[in-house]
């Protein structure tokens, strides 16, 4: 993180933010506008979020139902699980600190005619202004780039309703997941560039379901997504020892 001797202004410029905002890595926002143009490429870098796309769109819908139901999604990056809940019926906002992401994403929405608002604002911010608004609150692949996991996981508490629905996927952290998720994805398969992932910042699910139950969530169900390299498929089930995803309800 960037050190900040300058005083705050009283309205930051998005740029300032980025700077001033603790719980925000600069290196990481850096990687990821600087592949944003690839981001709706299927057979890009983006590629396997492509493919889990679906899967996690499905998993999603069939615990909340998401025709008419208000969501927001935080690090949307380039708007591929904002976008698919939004053509599911859902009213979406995408939030991002990544100005190229957003920027594919609002023209990637305006493109295929479906209404999503992205924001380019942390967590943290956009939960002091709208706290309690969403029906369901959805976090993937985003919190093993943050320097403060617990504290996004907060804001996502407090932006659900009583009763809704919280979703947070990431990468386990164990010498499995190292092997597959940054050897076998980033050097060997070369699905992601190197360097996507950092190992001491992976997350493992013990660790999720503490921050999310410190944040008044309960834990509902937690399922793995498991990558089959000879046939190139991603299929969600019980083993979370690499990539998982968690789904949490805030109490009424
Ligand atoms: N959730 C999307 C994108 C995942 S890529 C999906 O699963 O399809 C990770 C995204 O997190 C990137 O777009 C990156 O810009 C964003 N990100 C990283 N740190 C962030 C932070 N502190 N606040 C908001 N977004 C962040």
């Amino acid at each position: 993180m960037p050190s900040s001797g300058k005083k705050k202004s009283p309205e930051p410029t998005v740029t300032e933010q980025q700077t001033h905002t603790p719980n925000v890595d600069a290196g990481e926002i850096a990687k990821f506008n600087a592949l944003a143009e690839q981001w709706w490429d299927p057979n890009s870098q983006f590629r396997p979020l492509h493919d889990i796309n679906p899967l996690r769109l499905n998993y999603i819908d069939e615990r909340v139902s998401l025709p008419s139901k208000k969501v927001i999604d935080i690090g949307c990056g380039g708007g591929l699980l904002s976008e698919g809940m939004a053509r599911r019926g859902a009213e979406v906002t995408g939030i991002d600190m990544g100005e190229a992401p957003l920027a594919v994403a609002r023209i990637h929405a305006e493109h295929a005619g479906v209404a999503v608002e992205y924001l380019q604002i942390p967590a943290e911010q956009i939960a002091e202004q709208r706290a309690g608004q969403y029906d369901v609150v959805t976090c993937l692949e985003m919190l093993e780039h943050v320097p403060d996991p617990s504290s996004v996981i907060r804001a996502c508490a407090t932006l659900v309703k009583p009763g809704g629905q919280v979703f947070f996927s990431t990468i386990n952290r164990n010498p499995k997941a190292f092997m597959f998720a940054i050897v076998g994805a980033e050097y060997v398969l070369r699905l992601l560039p190197r360097g996507t992932h950092e190992y001491a910042k992976l997350i493992k699910p013990s660790e999720l379901a503490g921050w999310a139950r410190d944040a008044g969530l309960d834990v509902q169900d937690t399922a793995g997504m498991v990558y089959n390299p000879l046939t190139q498929v991603y299929k969600l089930n019980r083993d979370v020892s690499v990539n998982y995803l968690m789904h949490a309800r805030k109490g009424d």
